[in-house]
């Protein structure tokens, strides 16, 4: 029998959180001690033995993978937050949602200008929440060196915006 691979740990709920919206949910790769580790492998591959300096997660999902690939890396992580729920002083990026905007945060003292960050995330779909993600760490004057996500859905055009912009995109299943 084949094993079994990322994909097949995920199920897609639909119609949640609205109507039309199939949510992929991760939370059964999570839950699966196999299935969580072949998905933290496969995510840090491209840059296994490269110089990292942090994981950047964004919130929330993004916590459990990141917090986990920065173990695997042997670096630090570093939370991209909704607004509102960081203590210290922030910069923040807002960002277009189907219904309107979000913002999302950084700690302004969170990486030395030049550090070298690895971005996580679960899903890349129209890419707007890593765009913001990506252009808070480069406020810091980090070097993104990629984004990592576990599902893409290219058909929301998330990569082909990221790729515009030079960045290494890693995912693992559609
Ligand atoms: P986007 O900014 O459009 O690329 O959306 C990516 C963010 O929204 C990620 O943080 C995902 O967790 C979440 N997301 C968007 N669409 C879905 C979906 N179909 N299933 C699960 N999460 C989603």
């Amino acid at each position: 029998m084949q094993k079994k691979t990322v994909q097949d740990y995920i199920r897609t709920i639909p119609d949640f959180p609205h109507k039309g919206i199939m949510f992929r949910d991760v939370t059964t790769l999570f839950a699966d001690a196999r299935g969580m580790r072949l998905c933290v492998d496969q995510l840090l591959a491209p840059w296994a033995g490269e110089e990292i300096d942090a994981v950047a997660g964004l919130e929330a999902r993004g916590f459990i993978l990141g917090g986990a690939v920065a173990h695997q890396l042997g670096c630090g992580f570093v939370p991209i937050r909704k607004k509102g729920k960081l203590p210290g002083a922030t910069f923040e990026q807002e960002y277009v949602l189907e219904y309107g905007t979000a913002t999302v945060e950084v700690h302004r003292d969170a990486l030395p200008a030049g550090a070298r960050v690895l971005l996580v995330d679960d899903l890349l779909a129209t890419g707007g929440t890593a765009k913001a993600g990506i252009s808070l760490l480069e406020r810091l004057g980090a070097e993104v060196v990629g984004c990592a996500f576990v599902v893409d859905l290219p058909e929301l055009g998330g990569r082909r915006a990221l790729e515009e912009m030079q960045m290494q995109i890693h995912t693992l299943c559609d």
